[in-house]
């Protein structure tokens, strides 16, 4: 049985179709800070097979160890996590709590239960600022937010947690840009309040509730002088997952790989084949770069390809169009 966290989650949701069609026993759950139950019964009606759902929270070790005690659990996915760059600013403790904190208290509940597989969902940004592209899982490692520290620490206490027990074995997933969603329409991106993100930033261009798309500098030395990175459709990322757990079943110790396509799309090429592909206009206003952004951030996903038989299949066109049809008429 694998325990999937976060899984009411964007990207959990589309990890748990894509776990339950492989076959796979699952048992979810997720504390709706920002999903909600509707996922789940998504899920159930995308894979055609139903699974134990709790609600529980990461900071709250009991309402996890019930789920401990009443399965038995051989891995974890665990997509559980706050995940917004400007919050985390604002909010650094809230989210030091919730990840770090969270995260420990769900590796003490593998120690206690003996469960010695865990993927986790870590993230490009984890680079930092990158000297060169593509980035390959060798680059130096650093931070320039409390976000990418949540990550970054718990991608070390995971390491430190393998030096201690031989027997552990982890997949630290670090993800590009993950936008489109599963070609139903029933699961996808929904971000609550104003995204920050380009992609739900587009989409609420189209729809009219953004009046125009803010392009955060077209002067960066990239070949359209937008900003450059490396977007990778939902349901790849999702096998990306299935293929993880299929190698920390065979192998212990740290695994760590990117899980992106390789290619570097402009801002301008997102709104362009947005607005081409779906027939929609995608108006923007060209204003200053945003702090903190770099240039150019995309993958060298190629020992993921070597190591884990991945790769990405979905083209940029694929992730517009089925980012629209998820939420055009939300
Ligand atoms: P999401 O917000 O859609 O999903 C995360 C889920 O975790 C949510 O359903 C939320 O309610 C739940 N959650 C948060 N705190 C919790 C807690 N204390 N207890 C229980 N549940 C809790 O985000 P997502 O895009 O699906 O991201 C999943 C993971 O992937 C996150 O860890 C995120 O940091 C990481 N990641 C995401 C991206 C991205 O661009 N989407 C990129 C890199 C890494
Ligand atoms: N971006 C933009 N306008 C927006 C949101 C983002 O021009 O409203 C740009 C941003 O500067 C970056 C790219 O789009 O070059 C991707 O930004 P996003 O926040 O989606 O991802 P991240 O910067 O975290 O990789």
């Amino acid at each position: 049985m694998i325990l999937v966290t976060g899984m009411s989650g964007y990207i959990g949701s589309h990890t748990a179709v894509a776990l339950l069609k492989a076959g796979k026993d699952i048992v979810g759950f997720d504390n709706f800070y920002n999903s909600s139950f509707e996922a789940v019964k998504a899920v159930e009606s995308l894979s055609g097979r139903s699974f134990p759902f709790y609600e529980a929270d990461l900071r709250d070790i009991d309402s996890m160890e019930r789920i401990f005690k009443e399965h038995n659990i051989d891995a974890v996915v665990h997509f559980a996590g706050l995940k917004a760059v400007g919050e985390s600013v604002a909010k650094p403790l809230f989210y030091y709590e919730n990840n770090i904190c969270g995260t420990v208290n769900l590796l003490k509940l593998m120690e206690k239960y003996g469960v010695m597989r865990f993927v986790f969902s870590s993230s490009a940004t984890v680079y930092g600022e990158p000297k060169s592209v593509p980035i390959n899982e060798d680059f130096p490692l650093s931070t320039t937010n409390p976000y990418g520290s949540t990550k970054l620490y718990i991608e070390g206490i995971l390491k430190d947690m393998c030096k201690a027990n031989k027997e552990f074995s982890v997949a630290l997933l670090r993800y590009f840009n993950p936008i489109g969603a599963h070609e139903s329409g029933l699961i996808g991106e929904n971000p609550n309040g104003i995204p920050n993100n380009l992609m739900p930033r587009i989409c609420q261009t189209a729809k009219g509730i953004m009046k125009s798309l803010t392009v955060f500098g077209d002067d960066y030395p990239t070949p359209d002088g937008t900003g450059v990175r490396d977007y990778i459709h939902v349901c790849d990322l999702a096998d990306g997952h299935i293929a993880a757990l299929d190698k920390i079943e065979k192998d212990t110790g740290v695994h760590i790989y990117n899980l992106g396509t390789g290619k570097g799309y402009s801002v301008y090429d997102l709104i362009h084949t947005f607005a081409r592909v779906n027939g929609v206009e995608v108006p923007y206003t060209v204003c200053p770069r945003r702090p903190g952004d770099v240039p150019e951030m995309y993958s060298d996903p190629s020992k993921a390809k070597a190591e884990l038989g991945w790769e990405a299949r979905l083209g940029l066109e694929d992730m517009c169009r089925s980012s629209w049809s998820f939420i055009k008429d939300k």
